[in-house]
């Protein structure tokens, strides 16, 4: 959460550069945005505003060095006077995370007199730099001595008045150098990089960097000592992360599916046996991941009860310490992430590899924090995904983790087969026909209060994963069930045209429709066949045990139309967004 941007390179294109980042990095938070320039003058100006930052227009001041940040608020509400930048005598400074003893520094100068202008954990930030500057450290001796105070995961841009060059700490919160030809980049993701370069250094955790124009100089949070840095080249490509002809992310990223299937399996064996071996020498496995990774983690459970026999745990990471006890050197954990970067997940991995267990890691940015910790990782190749509600990353975690099950079966061939089918499938079900349906079922619930979603098997996870989807973009109240477990209470709820959509058409679940129908529901079937008890079908094809990834596609496509149809913006649905980087 929370986009930061940073440019240090000669002219004075500085400002309008990071308004350009930000605007690339908004999904990641879009409270407020703010940007702080340093004036030839020396001084340094901040502009700032609340709300989104995409319909921002502004010539900014001439500038060669510039930092700005998109907000994502998690302490002080969503005001001008709590957006970043945040300023303190002669520092200026963004932060992505959370300061979580803030309080008790901020009453310690408060009781020496000083006053704060936001509600923010980051203006104390900015206060304890300023202070420790005056009390005559350098620059990054404050910044480091206010590392050791603070509790929690952040990283910071930091640029002070009369030292030149720009300053970036990390300790949990992604930051990535961006090298140009004659300048220097920071951001909190590589999209917003793509313009200007694709060589990168990646700022591990207790590491800093100065930059001033195409120098960067590294060194340790800790120690200070000097560090020397890899540059990695990045694969992915500008256009990847741009929205083409589509009018939304959320869309594009939809019709990728007809590609990301086949490159999400394309891995060399090697690689898959790798992760399998590490499974099978394990005794005891655990999923771990949040929101919808978590869904394609509940039904990859289902994968290998079914494919190869193997019970694993799957726990929502926020969960997950109430079961650490049992996390020990035989423990495998599998971490499933589109950014790679989550909080809760990144917190339970680092927790885990200090008591000995193996981290398998499924995420989309490649170089991310939970790759590179993991022993495996496995690459999901969905390229970028940008808008806030995933849709091309969850099916390539899900074909990653169906190829994974039938790799520990030993059948690595018949997986790959099958995924090869439904990406075929998938590819002929996404077109312009197909959408003409999905419009008209969207047309009929547009204004629905609640909708409910039931689901048997591998479809159970898919019927919450439909829920969180429908919520996330269209605001409408949106319940996933397992099939089976309506009768049990929630059909209380049902009422003359509540829309119920059922996945699957197998006789038990049709059986559940047919009592839910029989107390006034509006049955919305997505299945392989038309059933006498839908009221209205979308169809599927059958692509037998990786049903549940064909399944979702046309509840994404329903949750997209319910938002347009409402004239909502699915990419940057309210108080969301996307990489959850605090806790
Ligand atoms: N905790 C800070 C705030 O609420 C930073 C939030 C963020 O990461 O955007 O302002």
């Amino acid at each position: 959460m929370c986009g930061i941007f940073a440019v240090s390179l000669p002219g004075n294109e500085a400002g309008n550069l990071v308004l350009e980042g930000l605007k690339k990095l908004e999904y990641r938070g879009y409270d407020s945005w703010g940007v702080a320039i340093r004036q030839d003058s020396g001084e340094i100006i901040l502009r700032k505003d609340v709300g989104k930052i995409k319909d921002v227009q502004i010539q900014f001041e001439m500038s060669g060095e510039a930092i700005g940040h998109t907000r994502w608020a998690t302490h002080g509400g969503v005001t001008m006077a709590n957006a970043h930048p945040h300023q303190v005598g002669k520092v200026t400074l963004v932060h992505n995370g959370i300061f979580e003893n803030y309080l008790d520094v901020k009453s310690k100068y408060q009781d020496e007199g000083m006053g704060f202008r936001s509600d923010t954990d980051t203006e104390v930030i900015a206060c304890m730099v300023n202070d420790f500057l005056e009390k005559g450290m350098s620059v990054a001796g404050a910044i480091r001595h206010s590392a050791e105070v603070i509790q929690g995961r952040f990283s910071l841009l930091v640029i002070a008045e009369g030292f030149p060059g720009i300053y970036a700490a990390r300790r949990g919160s992604p930051l990535i150098i961006g090298r140009g030809e004659t300048g220097t980049f920071i951001a909190s993701d590589i999209p917003a990089l793509l313009e200007h370069t694709n060589v990168v250094n990646y700022l591990d955790d207790d590491e800093m960097v100065h930059i001033e124009g195409n120098k960067a100089e590294f060194s340790s949070l800790i120690s200070g000592d000097v560090i020397e840095k890899r540059e990695v080249a990045v694969s992915w490509k500008a256009e990847q992360a741009s929205k083409g002809d589509y009018q939304h992310f959320m869309i594009k990223e939809i019709f990728d599916q007809k590609k990301t299937l086949r490159d999400a399996i394309d891995h060399d064996d090697e690689k898959l046996h790798e992760a399998v071996e590490l499974l099978q020498k394990s005794n005891g496995a655990y999923f771990v991941a949040c929101g919808t990774a978590h869904k394609a983690a509940m039904c990859a459970e289902y994968y290998f009860a079914e494919i190869s026999g193997r019970k694993i745990n799957v726990v929502p990471a926020s969960e997950m310490p109430s079961f650490e006890r049992f996390i020990n050197d035989k423990t495998a954990i599998i971490a499933v992430s589109q950014s790679g970067e989550t909080a809760d997940v990144l917190e339970i991995l680092e927790r885990g590899k200090k008591a000995g267990a193996k981290i398998l890691a499924l995420t989309n940015v490649e170089s991310s924090s939970m790759a590179r910790l993991a022993d495996v990782h496995i690459p999901i190749n969905a390229g970028p995904e940008k808008a806030v509600a995933s849709t091309k990353a969850t099916t390539a975690q899900m074909a990653i983790l169906f190829l994974l099950a039938y790799a520990d079966a030993g059948k690595l061939n018949l997986g790959r087969e099958i995924l090869s089918g439904t990406a075929s499938a998938i590819n002929d079900l996404i077109n312009p026909r197909y959408e003409n349906y999905v419009k008209d079922v969207a047309g009929k619930i547009l204004n629905q209060k609640s909708l409910f979603i039931i689901g048997r098997g591998s479809l159970f996870p898919m019927a919450l994963e439909s829920a969180i989807k429908i919520q996330e973009v269209s605001y409408i109240h949106a319940q996933g069930f397992p099939a089976g477990e309506l009768k049990h209470g929630p059909i209380a709820l049902i009422e003359e045209g509540v829309p119920c959509l059922v996945l699957g058409d197998d006789q038990d679940t049709l059986s559940n429709a047919m009592e839910i129908k029989s107390r006034g529901a509006h049955i919305i079937g997505i299945a392989p066949k038309r059933a006498e008890v839908f009221d209205d079908w979308l169809k599927v094809p059958d692509c037998g045990q990786a049903q549940s990834i064909a399944t979702i596609v046309p509840v994404q496509l329903l949750a997209y139309y319910l938002a347009t149809f409402k004239g909502l913006d699915p990419d940057m649905p309210r108080n969301l967004a996307k990489s959850v980087t605090v806790k």
